[in-house]
């Protein structure tokens, strides 16, 4: 059923949620439960595969392959979301043991696990209908830590929702997944302000995550918002770089700028090359313009874009040098000066733009590189003849960006567990998680400490025994052991103590 969502839809989905919390499988015995499930749809998706594909392409006009790719990646981070919730990495128990001395150094027995924070709210996002949306990385991730999940499905695929929809209804249980239709921002501001959400994840506009983000701000309980609000994942070509393999960089980087239309979150938005790359301008100008043309993914991202692409063409400096008549791809040219001076130029146009920035010396590439923003990715293309030069521009790109990348292209985002897939404002509210590997679980989950607990109220993750064989961090040690084979007190601390005054 995707008609609009009224406030009752709302409420009875929250309602719904805080009733599953808590129960099973969402107790904390439950992750092999949960696991199970989270295989099992992963199963099921992969079956309906063939069912699933020609519904989102028609909604979203992405081409079969791409979608075939993203359900293929969807099952691959089910399975992932699976394999962390059976092993626990995201739990990071933590056990001190009692030392027998006077404060600072003695202590009592405190022990430390992260615990799900209860029903949360998920926003699909209208570019990835499978990989971040019903049984997105969002949902699957919060799942597997314990946390029932209400997802506002985007308006851009309605059917591929439904149909994911209810293949996740055959597999989870009562409470467990509410999805809410419709085009609402009442019912999406009703849904961050309901009490019993203790979460956001959300991904989209600027204009559409700050307005959420509001909203929270407006709780009398405010929760965390995990919003990825937009990037421009800037590429610096160095000079080495460009002389030595321009046509090559130039090929690659036409290739990640106009997969999909553009329509990538870690689509590479500005490139940085060298005034005279002139191998490089020409195998990115022919690339981008063999680059096949598809609508783009709906109405008000095409008129967004419209508005975007408008605006940068009318900007101080700025040339076009391909309008989206002779390509797909729209093409603009700044130079690094006039890129300084415009803060509009800095900013994402989302789908197939890409601004080529001219530098012509180190100087010139580092005042610029110094007015970036926070973004997904930044990509340093450098030869070792650059490094003395990369040494200066790097620490920047850290300063900017949540994944740095010294080959290929941006859009591709492994599922590992080392994936970062966040960054500083606006890539990211929360610039210490990332959306998409291991650290997308932490993100719904908040540290407990329990102090002199005992034993037999102890979470399992926590007790004595290491019945569930975690990896635990105890002493200040890792280790697989229990608590029995813990050792404490250095004895040089002891006399201190006893020597202090
Ligand atoms: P969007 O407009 O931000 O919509 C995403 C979700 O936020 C939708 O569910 C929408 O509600 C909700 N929303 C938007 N504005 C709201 C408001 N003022 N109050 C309450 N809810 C609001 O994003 P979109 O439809 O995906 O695309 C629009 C633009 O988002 C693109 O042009 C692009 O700039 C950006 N975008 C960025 C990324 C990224 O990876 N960072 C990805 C996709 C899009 P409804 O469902 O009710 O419409």
């Amino acid at each position: 059923m995707t008609r609009e969502a009224t406030p009752e839809d709302v409420d009875a989905a929250v309602a719904a949620a805080k009733t599953a919390f808590g129960k099973h499988p969402f107790q904390e015995s439950d992750r092999p439960v949960r696991a199970a499930l989270l295989n099992a749809l992963a199963e099921q998706l992969a079956e309906a595969r063939h069912d699933l594909v020609p519904i989102a392409s028609r909604e979203t006009h992405l081409g079969q392959d791409r979608l075939y790719g993203e359900l293929l990646r969807t099952v691959r981070q089910l399975e992932m979301c699976a394999e962390l919730a059976r092993e626990g990495y995201w739990l990071d128990p933590v056990i001190d043991t009692p030392i027998d001395l006077p404060p600072p150094y003695g202590r009592p027995d405190i022990r430390r696990v992260n615990e799900a924070l209860g029903p949360v709210a998920v926003f699909a996002a209208s570019n990835f209908p499978f990989a971040f949306s019903v049984l997105g990385n969002d949902t699957v991730s919060a799942f597997a830590t314990g946390c029932p999940v209400v997802l506002k499905a985007h308006p851009g695929h309605p059917e591929t929702s439904a149909a994911v929809d209810t293949i996740a209804q055959a597999v989870l249980p009562a409470g467990a997944l509410t999805v809410l239709y419709g085009t609402g921002y009442d019912a999406n501001l009703r849904l961050v302000q309901a009490p019993d959400i203790q979460a956001a994840g959300f991904t989209g506009s600027l204009a559409g995550g700050r307005a959420l983000q509001g909203a929270i701000n407006e709780r009398t309980v405010p929760i965390p918002f995990f919003g990825e609000l937009g990037a421009v994942n800037p590429v610096l070509v160095l000079p080495a770089a460009a002389r030595s393999r321009g046509e090559t960089l130039g090929g690659l980087l036409a290739g990640g700028a106009t997969v999909g239309m553009g329509q990538f979150c870690t689509n590479p938005g500005i490139i940085f090359r060298p005034a005279d790359a002139v191998a490089f301008d020409a195998a990115f100008l022919a690339g981008v313009t063999e680059a096949p043309r598809h609508q783009l993914l709906n109405d008000r991202i095409a008129a967004g874009f419209e508005t975007g692409a408008t605006e940068l063409a009318g900007l101080a400096g700025v040339s076009v040098l391909r309008d989206g008549a002779d390509s797909a791809h729209h093409i603009f040219e700044i130079s690094a000066g006039d890129f300084v001076r415009s803060a509009r130029a800095r900013e994402e146009v989302f789908g197939p733009a890409t601004l080529l920035v001219s530098y012509e010396g180190e100087e010139d590439l580092i005042a610029a590189a110094a007015t970036l923003e926070g973004s997904l990715t930044a990509s340093l293309h450098c030869d070792p003849a650059d490094d003395a030069l990369a040494d200066l521009i790097e620490p920047m790109l850290r300063r900017v960006a949540g994944r740095i990348l010294y080959a290929g292209v941006s859009p591709g985002v492994a599922l590992s567990d080392t994936m970062v897939h966040g960054g500083p404002y606006p890539s990211s509210t929360r610039p210490e998680t990332s959306s998409v590997g291991a650290l997308s679980l932490t993100r719904w989950t908040r540290p407990v400490a329990y102090q002199s607990c005992p034993a037999r109220r102890l979470p399992t993750a926590l007790d004595d025994a290491n019945t569930l064989a975690l990896m635990r961090r105890m002493n200040g040690q890792m280790t697989r052991g229990s608590v029995a084979d813990a050792t404490v007190c250095p004895t040089d601390i002891a006399t201190r103590v006893k020597t202090w005054r």
